[in-house]
């Protein structure tokens, strides 16, 4: 009985050491140990033994049974843990693989030179406002002394939307805007997208401008000129000459229009200057009397000035760039090079 006890569990210990997988593994416990497994059965033969050889036999039995019980927990459990392993290191990261580049993008030039140019004038005071894009005739046009019948209409081609609605031509109705809501003193810069039907190397029908008001007492053209030349000479080097010409605009007068030597040929005369060394940069004037009647500011009390400029022109000057379109045709290859 005792050798046949051991032999059980010699082959049981034997088997469990071949199984391959939990399921055997699971057959081999209810083949030896189950109600009606082979260890049970054998214990049924227990009452043929004689009864003071039974208690050592029993005491035998049960170690067997918990030796092969142990046996099959610890091969499942070491099986458990191999297949985890296993697991985790299929899963492991290769960290020497070579890593997936991440594509910075950078800030559009028209972007830059914009913040740039408010960024200058933020140095004088002027803080920036911005206005619709679709506006209304009122604001783009009567407000600031061009009526209906203005020849200056014509200066301007203008994208009609409706019967009283345009796309902006200019960012002046913001300076309107303004002044309708707030009291002089003002001091600010009106950044953003302008539309004239127009196109070619130089002209696109959407374009950038920024436009800068100042309104306070005794505003005079010597301010004026003061201020743009502060802004010009932090744009385009402090020993870049500059020269002020007369002009006409319907919203100022005086009115004139700034140049500066060009910068392509430093005066001698080039393509891009029409040989004449100097490149019109902005319009500038003293704020016309009859735009303060339409925002209620009594003219003797106040005066002030404005100016406009187009950003691509300041950004193909700055960066050097010939064709106004590649601004706009999203090339990355032109992009990124700023
Ligand atoms: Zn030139």
């Amino acid at each position: 009985m005792k050798e046949a006890l051991e032999n059980l569990e010699r082959e049981a210990l034997s088997e469990i050491g071949k199984a391959a997988d939990k399921d055997e593994f699971l057959a081999i416990r209810t083949r030896y140990l189950g109600r009606k497994g082979l260890l049970t059965g054998l214990l049924r033969k227990l009452k043929e033994v004689p009864p003071d050889e039974r208690p050592l036999l029993g005491e035998l039995s049960n170690r067997i049974k918990e030796r092969i019980a142990g046996a099959i927990d610890a091969a499942l459990e070491e099986r458990e843990a191999r297949s985890r392993t296993e697991r985790l290191r299929q899963d492991a990261l290769d960290v020497t693989l070579p890593g997936r580049t991440v594509q910075f993008g950078t800030l559009h030039p028209v972007t830059q030179t914009t913040a740039e140019i408010c960024s200058i004038f933020a140095k004088l005071g002027f803080s920036a406002v911005e206005g619709p894009e679709v506006e209304l005739d009122y604001y783009n046009f009567e407000a600031l002394n061009i009526p209906k019948d203005h020849p200056a209409r014509d200066m301007q081609d203008t994208f009609y939307i409706a019967g009283d609605t345009v796309l902006r031509t200019h960012t002046s109705p913001v300076q309107v805007r303004t002044m309708e809501q707030q009291r002089p003193p003002v001091r600010i810069l009106s950044p953003g997208k302008v539309y004239r039907p127009d196109s070619d190397v130089s002209h696109t029908p959407m374009f950038h401008q920024v436009e800068g008001l100042m309104v306070d007492r005794d505003v005079t053209f010597a301010d004026l000129k003061g201020v743009l030349q502060y802004f010009l000479h932090y744009m385009f080097g402090a020993d870049r000459p500059l020269r002020f010409r007369p002009s006409f605009f319907p919203f100022t007068e005086p009115s004139a229009e700034v140049d500066i030597q060009c910068v392509m040929c430093g005066g001698r005369g080039c393509r891009v200057c029409g040989h004449s060394g100097w490149i019109e940069i902005l319009g500038c004037g003293m704020v016309d009397p009859a735009v303060y009647s339409n925002v209620q500011y009594d003219p003797e009390e106040f005066s002030g000035f404005a100016f406009g400029l187009g950003v691509e022109r300041i950004a193909m000057l700055t960066l050097g760039i010939s064709d106004i379109r590649l601004f706009f045709e999203n090339d990355r290859r032109f992009l990124a090079q700023f």
